[in-house]
């Protein structure tokens, strides 16, 4: 045990943790105490978070508690929701607040917003705004949080292309800043810290409420068709050309997968080697079905759930793992996706590689993804094309040939990566100095946000994430 861990288990601090519990509403655990476990769980089963101390807000009153503690004891503040990308925070001192308490979602139809706490999920948002005939920008994963999300941009897999990120929608955020004070920021009462939150994720304050603008959209043509792993040269070929066709109201993805044997799959999916290619047409089904046509014809489907669906059926799109589970993970944001880079992608992913991946998946972006939205925001990844994410799942026993595989795509797709990518879709352990994340900012957006994490937080309160230390 260290010192600073002696530090954090001596008297002082425990008659500190007693007073912090008679003025938190949610739990105030110790590590060894009941739930401190639980709320500890991460999406990722390989990754366990072990904070000194973590409380379960209930509210805003019981975070900015929480970040006062914090901030009086010199510790650092983690902070999880739905725990989908937790950098591990520092063993010795982190103290950990939990969100997922933060509930409640109210709809403004007339204005076409949606207010929500830091705990919802987008799983919990879709059915509430449909009845309003509402769509917002969720991400692929329904049961991811709709905060997390959008402060890393939020990257939809059916209206980005044609209405830019969700964080381009954000009316509003309540939030509790590194003092524990509160404060409403809108781009008119705050526009840096606006600007900061959106983009700089966690690293200015913890967000207890968002509002953002949601889209009259009730449906869409879409869904996946999972093609044999066999034929991957030849349909990723055609995919490659094929995707630089459509236009804004269509999405796609691609995904070399090596599916394990659960019953949760769907029957001709259990341990099959697919390619998944996904898309999403907010045109009529006829136009979809179409603009889909060359790739259904390119072999014969495993399965084909490609449908005329509500827009609340979003999820269909990717089918992601919904349960948490044990995996290793990488990613990078590409410059450009042409026949060498698929070449590349094939060796590594391909029938004859020994690629020990779940999937490795592609991802199209452009068209609105591109713009700049009517109020900046701090989104590094706009203008670019496309984005690569693999993972593979399996106990620890299983992590190296795993991680050594990543490794090696990752290698062999550099020469065509840029040093930006997705914010939501950079690791855990990817960009871990300051130095990786001026690289994933750019530099100029960096400088900016360095000085205004100065103002808002100059002692890095909030440093458990890919962190963005004052400026100097
Ligand atoms: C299977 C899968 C599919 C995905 N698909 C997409 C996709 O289609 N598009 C996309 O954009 N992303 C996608 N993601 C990434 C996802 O959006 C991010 O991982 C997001 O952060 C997850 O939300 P969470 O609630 O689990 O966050 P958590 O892991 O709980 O939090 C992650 C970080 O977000 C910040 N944060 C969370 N809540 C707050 C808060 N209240 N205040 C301040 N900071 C906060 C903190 O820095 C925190 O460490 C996907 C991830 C997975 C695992």
């Amino acid at each position: 045990m260290s010192d600073l861990s002696h530090e954090f288990s001596g008297s002082e601090f425990r008659t500190g943790v007693t007073e912090l519990q008679g003025r938190v509403r949610g739990p105030v655990l110790l590590p060894g105490d009941h739930g401190f476990v639980e709320e500890c769980t991460a999406y990722n089963l390989l990754r366990t978070l072990r904070p000194v101390l973590v409380v379960g807000a209930t509210d805003a009153g019981d975070v900015a508690a929480a970040v006062r503690f914090a901030a009086d004891h010199g510790m650092p503040v983690a902070i999880k929701n739905r725990g989908h990308q937790m950098v591990l925070p520092d063993a010795d001192r982190t103290l950990l607040i939990t969100t997922h308490r933060l509930s409640g979602i109210a709809v403004n139809p007339e204005a076409r917003t949606v207010r929500v706490g830091a705990g919802v999920r987008w799983s919990e948002v879709l059915p509430i705004a449909a009845r309003h005939g509402l769509a917002p920008l969720a991400g692929s994963a329904p049961g991811v949080g709709v905060v997390g999300y959008t402060l890393g941009g939020g990257l939809s897999p059916l209206l980005g292309r044609s209405a830019g990120y969700a964080a381009d929608h954000v009316r509003s955020m309540d939030v509790i800043m590194a003092d524990g004070t509160a404060r409403t920021v809108t781009p008119e009462n705050d526009p840096d810290l606006y600007w900061a939150l959106l983009g700089g994720k966690g690293n200015f304050a913890v967000v207890t409420a968002i509002e953002f603008g949601a889209l009259p959209v009730t449906r869409f043509y879409g869904g996946g068709l999972w093609l044999p792993g066999e034929r991957a040269k030849h349909v990723l070929s055609l995919w490659r050309t094929w995707q630089e066709e459509l236009g804004r109201e269509s999405t796609t993805s691609v995904a070399v997968q090596r599916l394990p044997e659960l019953p949760t799959l769907p029957e001709p999916l259990r341990g099959a080697f697919v390619l998944h290619v996904r898309f999403a047409h907010l045109g009529d089904a006829a136009q979809g079905a179409a603009l889909i046509a060359p790739l259904r014809a390119a072999a014969t489907p495993l399965l084909d759930t490609l449908a005329e669906r509500p827009y609340e059926q979003l999820g269909e799109i990717h089918l992601d793992p919904p349960a948490p589970l044990p995996y290793v993970e990488g990613s990078l944001g590409l410059r450009t996706f042409g026949a060498d880079t698929l070449a590349a992608f094939t060796e590594l992913t391909g029938p004859e590689s020994d690629c020990p991946l779940v999937t490795v998946e592609l991802r199209a972006l452009g068209g609105a993804l591109d713009e700049e939205p009517a109020v900046p925001n701090a989104v590094a990844s706009r203008g670019l094309p496309f984005v690569t994410f693999a993972f593979g799942v399996g106990g620890p026993d299983e992590v190296a040939p795993m991680e050594e595989h990543l490794k090696s795509y990752v290698h062999a797709l550099s020469p065509w990566a840029d040093d930006r990518n997705v914010t939501n879709f950079v690791g855990p352990d990817d960009a871990t100095t300051p130095a990786d994340v001026r690289r994933h900012y750019g530099a100029d957006r960096y400088a900016r946000l360095s000085v205004l994490k100065r103002r808002y937080d100059p002692d890095n309160v909030f440093r458990v994430n890919h962190n963005i230390p004052p400026a100097s």
